[in-house]
């Protein structure tokens, strides 16, 4: 390490950064990355460990994304580092089934009640994409719900939003998906049970489902109101239709059992990612056994993967939830509310209007006064006052989302000296996010 964070963007990521662009659209993998909505030049990482990260100019941060979720025990942790190890040496890829799938299996479906059955691909859009095949086939019907603000991963269906309003039919907001694609997505207001209620009342009989992120984190940490998942699951289930829990990002981080762990409405469909692969690409969807049933090669519903089950990413995984203790959970609760409580009294010393909001471990900062309950109320904060303050904390070591609408994500590995030095930081930045005009 050579000190302080420099603010990213050392000499090192810049020339990376540069020669990225060349052979990479925006010189990134995943758009958020390329620091789009904060500005400046992304620090290009080089290791990790525990809590903190390391780039390419030797520049240390406390790292409060954690891989968007996966990294839960911290990075390079000693039991996951042995497990990859360990299968590694035994290959790589069989293209056939192998043991480490049916224990990764037998782990998710103890864990989660509702999951009797469970099928693993690689990434969460996998996860979802499948999950929505299959409600379509389970029910013979085409139309789906989701809520604005709520991502699932790029597939073409569930990327089209709209605005606010009841009912609103889906137009694609990216090109590339046609409006047939968007045209069977129903797009409503987060947390807007009577929405949900009119839509149905219309036009139940066409819905193959309702998917929803289990509580909100990819519009910032934006949870679900007492009775929302409850009353989805009711509706959904009065009229025939599916209840899909997306828990990509919840699972196996808000509890033992993810969001359902904590809120115990039990969703017909479940999709898992993230942490569930341990920092590999495994994810996974499952639930009811009569609707898994219709999957291939158990039923008509046609899904596949050619790394599906991967035996290095199912051993990360395994070893990952293995080691996710009740006491990992405690650590990930106490860490997130001290940094809340530590974010919200540097704010208020300087006067700058904020929530702090949860969903589960993962929570973020909202500059408003009024509680955030759905997409508009995220357009309707203060956002712009997001950048100095990221660029306060990133000078300092501290690597936070590069967007004011993504949640922030803590470790078990987080201890008192990491979340210290996140502490020390916060005064510069919550001046500078005072100081910022419009
Ligand atoms: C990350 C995420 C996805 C997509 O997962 P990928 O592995 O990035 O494809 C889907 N749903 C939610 C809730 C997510 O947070």
């Amino acid at each position: 390490m050579s000190g302080v964070g420099t603010g990213g963007g050392g000499t090192a990521s810049k020339a990376l950064f540069e020669r990225a662009r060349e052979v990479t659209p925006g010189g990134v993998n995943s758009p958020v990355r390329a620091f789009g909505a904060v500005g400046g030049t992304p620090p290009f990482m080089a290791s990790a460990q525990g809590p903190y990260l390391t780039d390419a100019d030797g520049n240390e941060y406390v790292d409060l994304i954690c891989s968007w979720g996966p990294m839960i025990l911290g990075h390079r942790h000693p039991a996951v580092v042995e497990a990859v190890t360990g299968a590694l040496a035994l290959g790589t890829s069989f293209g056939a089934p192998s043991t480490g799938e049916v224990e990764l299996a037998e782990e998710i479906v103890d864990r989660v009640d509702p999951v009797e059955q469970v099928r693993l691909v690689s990434s969460g859009t996998e996860a979802t994409m499948s999950a929505i095949r299959l409600a379509r086939g389970f029910t013979g019907r085409g139309k789906i719900v989701k809520f604005a603000g709520c991502y699932h991963g790029h597939v073409d269906a569930l990327l089209a939003s709209a605005g606010s309003g009841l009912a609103t039919f889906a137009l694609p907001d990216t090109p590339g998906v046609t409006g047939a694609q968007a045209s069977d997505t129903i797009v409503l207001p987060y947390n807007d049970l009577a929405a949900v209620e009119k839509v149905f009342a219309e036009i139940g009989d066409e819905i193959a489902a309702v998917i929803t992120e289990a509580a909100p984190g990819n519009m910032g940490a934006v949870p679900p109101l007492p009775g929302f998942n409850a009353g989805l699951k009711d509706v959904t289930s009065r009229h025939g239709a599916l209840f899909i829990s997306d828990e990509v990002m919840t699972g196996f981080r808000a509890s033992r059992s993810g969001w359902y762990g904590r809120d115990g409405v039990a969703p017909d469909l479940l999709t898992f990612g993230k942490v569930m692969g341990g920092g590999f690409p495994a994810a996974a969807f499952g639930g009811r056994a009569d609707v898994m049933a219709h999957l291939a090669p158990a039923g008509p519903v046609y899904q596949a993967g050619t790394l599906s089950g991967n035996p290095v990413a199912t051993a990360a995984g395994l070893a990952t939830l293995r080691h996710s203790t009740p006491e990992v959970y405690e650590r990930l609760d106490e860490v997130s509310a001290t940094l809340g409580r530590e974010v919200s009294a540097a704010l208020t010393k300087e006067g700058v209007a904020h929530r702090v909001q949860y969903s589960g471990t993962m929570f973020s900062v909202f500059f408003t006064e009024d509680e955030v309950t759905d997409f508009d109320g995220v357009r309707a904060t203060e956002s712009y006052r997001y950048s100095p303050f990221f660029h306060e904390l990133l000078r300092r070591g501290v690597y936070l989302p590069p967007s004011p609408f993504e949640a922030w994500f803590v470790s078990a590995a987080h201890d008192d000296r990491a979340v210290g030095r996140v502490v020390e930081a916060l005064p510069a930045a919550a001046a500078a996010a005072a100081s910022v005009k419009p």
